[in-house]
């Protein structure tokens, strides 16, 4: 896969994309992400990004051309065509996704299914926004990380780098590592995980770890999953598929947490 980020700030993403699971993954080739600088491609004689909105207002808005041009000449070196939204085009083979307080949000099923594209273009907005006519032609879709505003695209598009590259077969360690976690298909929040040593300032680790009865530590688990849900997410349980016992437990968890 290929996640390419389009910015007019490329140098805070130097350390997120060469530091650990991410940095292994693109030295093994396993994952190509590249951040671009959105600024030379600006037309203006100041190399300018962005400019007043029209209508007034507070702030200051990112311009159309530059994203239109960074955007054609990234399509353009992946050998991609650069197809216009407000014409009917077929399956796209790459998804442009902007990163936005208004988008759709951003969850580990969508993680799932964006980890399937080839390649992702990642839209960093920055000020106020974007010019919605780059947007209205060029994104096919726009997510937001949570209900809340930051000042630029730029975490957001870590923050969507990370949790989708990690799902490619080879990134983790372990092929396993990303099935029974948080908000995998089991639909609960992990249960409790422990390390040595067997005791830290007073705390033993659960006995069932340390029996190695493989059946009776995915009971624990299961049932410790269904516990952490039901104090903390109570709003996952209905679709996480329990057996009657299971949603008594819950019920009692809810009650006395
Ligand atoms: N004026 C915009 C609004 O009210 O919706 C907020 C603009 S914000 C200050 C600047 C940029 O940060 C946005 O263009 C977007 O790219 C990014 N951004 C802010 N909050 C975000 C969020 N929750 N999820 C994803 N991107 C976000």
């Amino acid at each position: 896969m290929t996640i390419d980020i389009l910015t007019i700030f490329p140098e805070m993403f130097d350390s997120v994309l060469n530091t650990s699971i991410l940095g292994r993954a693109r030295e093994q080739g396993l994952i190509t992400i590249e951040a671009t600088d959105i600024r030379p491609y600006s037309a203006s004689k100041h190399k300018n990004t962005d400019d007043y909105p029209f209508g007034g207002g507070a702030g200051m808005l990112m311009m159309a051309q530059p994203i239109a041009d960074c955007m054609r000449a990234m399509c353009e070196k992946r050998g991609v065509p650069c197809l216009s939204n407000l014409e009917p085009h077929g399956e796209a083979p790459v998804k442009r996704i902007y990163l936005s307080p208004r988008g759709v949000p951003l969850t580990q099923k969508l993680a799932q299914e964006l980890s399937k594209e080839q390649h992702l273009i990642l839209l960093c907005g920055h000020y106020e926004g974007v010019d919605q006519r780059a947007l209205d032609k060029y994104i096919d879709l726009e997510i937001s990380i949570g209900d809340y505003v930051l000042t630029g695209g730029e975490l957001g598009a870590m923050v969507l780098a990370d949790c989708v590259a990690r799902l490619i077969p080879g990134v983790l360690g372990s092929e396993e590592s990303p099935q029974d976690e948080s908000f995998s298909d089991a639909g609960l929040l992990e249960y409790p995980q422990y390390t040595r040593p067997r005791t830290f300032e007073g705390m033993d680790v659960p006995e069932v770890l340390l029996n190695g009865d493989h059946a009776k530590i995915a009971a624990w688990r299961r049932e410790q999953a269904i516990i952490a849900t039901a104090q903390r997410r109570p709003d996952m349980l209905e679709k996480a598929g329990l057996t009657e016992k299971e949603k008594r437990l819950a019920e009692e968890a809810r009650s006395s947490g």
